[in-house]
């Protein structure tokens, strides 16, 4: 018999639960998950039965979240609670910190909005061409300035986004939005419109779709396999432990490709190994000795966790080898480990911080990948991530760009406008300045004879962005129909390669 503590009459199904609470099914989910709440008991039937005392409890944590308290500090006060031995100056202590922050966060905001108000009277013509375009953008109003659109100084853009982020933000946090309603974005973004991107050349409007020609390959990417170790809420490319729809390569395909680069002279400078997680790939190591034993700058995308660590030997090696030539950029989506936890899973954190550590310690050249989904200003993620590094003694400039990446966030399901050519001059954005202008990754799909190379490492399923067998093949250009060109590369000025 499970054990209950509560009378039938007063017990709730997760959904009666959630409809007396307000609170959705996931969100209480993941309270369970990472043990804001603790699992209920069960009835005969297997359904969970949740009492006075989980409710309660429920509806202290939203309202800690209603009041701002992030993830982390529900968590403290509730630890005091479950430990019985708390005294009213250790909750007060928590509550007055909290406060501190709320007051930080609205100061940063009142001079983000006080400097971003001036820009549009500061600019010149030459600083917005689009103010003076004739032609018209189909991106529609109210229009945002976006960072590409003018050349201020990256401070100012910043400073920007946390203008823009106002409305949204103020005291209540993107990361209660995620977490207790499963993003706020969500509800209030359309639906993409079904009649755009479907033709490669011509938007839905009839104008002439953008397209990109790659100008010079100067870097390959190899997607080493789909297959994960984790399953992330929003990965770009669906990798988990049973997504083997792209499948690993060998050490002979990845050979293959190098060859023609010489045999072509192509001239390029880096080779970016992704996933999936590249260390699930057995041949991974040799993969590495051979393009590093070659002289490539090699990038490899990884969540330092236990794939990798089952590597250390290996891996260990080749910096010995090949000291200066490996860069190993670590996945950590958010500065905080909740938010981090959101997106990646629960005890996902310790692991992949503990990775990171060790690279550092035995000497790697390690770089960080964060994202945007908490929908904080840059400023405010790198000053989050600068003072989790400090705290470290990691030797990670989060104000570097290159040391630090910041991705934009994707869903293809949400409208976007689409590319037309006139969008290059409107937005002040270069097309050599997108991904595929530079780069193609080679994939391999599962029943595939043999590899293929893709535009990019965005659209690896997608067979319109097939390009070809070879490189030569995939030199062409690559028309922008895909709602991840224009929201993560036109718009949102994301790249995975950001190297040096
Ligand atoms: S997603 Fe970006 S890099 Fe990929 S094809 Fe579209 S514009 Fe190019």
């Amino acid at each position: 018999m499970p054990n209950r503590t509560t009378s039938r009459r007063t017990e709730l199904t997760r959904g009666e639960l959630a409809a007396q609470t307000g609170c959705n099914i996931e969100t209480i989910r993941y309270c369970e998950q990472i043990g804001l709440l603790p699992a209920p008991p069960r009835s005969q039937g297997g359904h969970r039965l949740y009492g006075d005392d989980l409710r309660k409890r429920l509806g202290f944590i939203r309202r800690s979240r209603d009041l701002g308290f992030t993830l982390d500090e529900t968590h403290g006060l509730l630890r005091l609670v479950d430990g019985g031995n708390y005294t009213c100056a250790q909750v007060e202590a928590l509550a007055r910190q909290h406060v501190r922050e709320i007051e930080r966060k609205i100061s940063d905001l009142r001079s983000s909005s006080a400097r971003s108000k001036r820009w549009p009277r500061n600019a010149t013509a030459a600083r917005y061409p689009y103010a003076q375009s004739s032609t018209r953008c189909s991106i529609p109003g109210p229009r945002v300035i976006r960072p590409h659109e003018c050349e201020v100084d990256d401070e100012s853009r910043n400073l920007g986004k946390g203008f823009f982020e106002l409305g949204r933000e103020a005291d209540r946090t993107r990361e209660h939005q995620l977490a207790a309603g499963g993003g706020a974005a969500a509800t209030v973004e359309r639906a993409l419109d079904s009649a755009k991107f479907r033709d490669p050349f011509v938007t839905a409007k009839g104008e002439k779709r953008a397209a990109v020609s790659l100008r010079r390959l100067r870097t390959l990417w190899f997607n080493t396999g789909t297959l994960c170790n984790l399953t992330c809420r929003n990965c770009y490319i669906e990798s988990s432990p049973t997504n083997d729809r792209l499948v690993y390569l060998s050490v002979a395909e990845v050979a293959e490709y190098l060859d023609e680069i010489e045999r072509e002279s192509l001239g390029t400078e880096e080779i970016g190994f992704t996933g999936g997680e590249p260390f699930m790939n057995p041949a991974f190591p040799a993969m590495l000795e051979a393009t590093l034993r070659r002289g490539y700058r090699v990038l490899v995308l990884t969540n330092a966790m236990r794939p990798m660590m089952k590597m250390t030997e290996p891996l260990l090696a080749l910096k010995e080898r090949y000291p200066q030539q490996l860069v190993i950029r670590v996945s950590l989506d958010h500065y905080s480990r909740s938010l981090h936890e959101l997106e990646r899973g629960p005890r996902s954190w310790v692991p992949a911080f503990d990775g990171l550590k060790w690279l550092i310690e035995v000497g790697f050249v390690v770089h960080v990948a964060g994202r945007r989904f908490s929908g904080e200003p840059d400023s405010v993620l790198r000053a989050g991530y600068a003072r989790l590094f400090r705290e470290h003694r990691l030797p990670i400039d989060a104000h570097d760009p290159v040391q630090l990446v910041l991705f934009p966030e994707m869903d293809a399901t949400k409208d976007i406008p689409e590319i037309t050519t006139a969008c290059w001059d409107i937005l002040g954005v270069s097309p050599d300045a997108m991904m595929c202008a530079a780069s193609r990754m080679v994939i391999k799909r599962k029943g595939a004879p043999h590899p293929t190379v893709v535009s990019c490492t965005l659209l690896p399923y997608d067979p319109q962005f097939e390009l070809g067998r070879t490189l030569r093949e995939a030199g062409g250009s690559v028309p922008l129909n895909h709602p991840h060109c224009a929201r993560f590369c036109v718009l949102g000025g994301g790249s995975c390669t950001a190297n040096r």
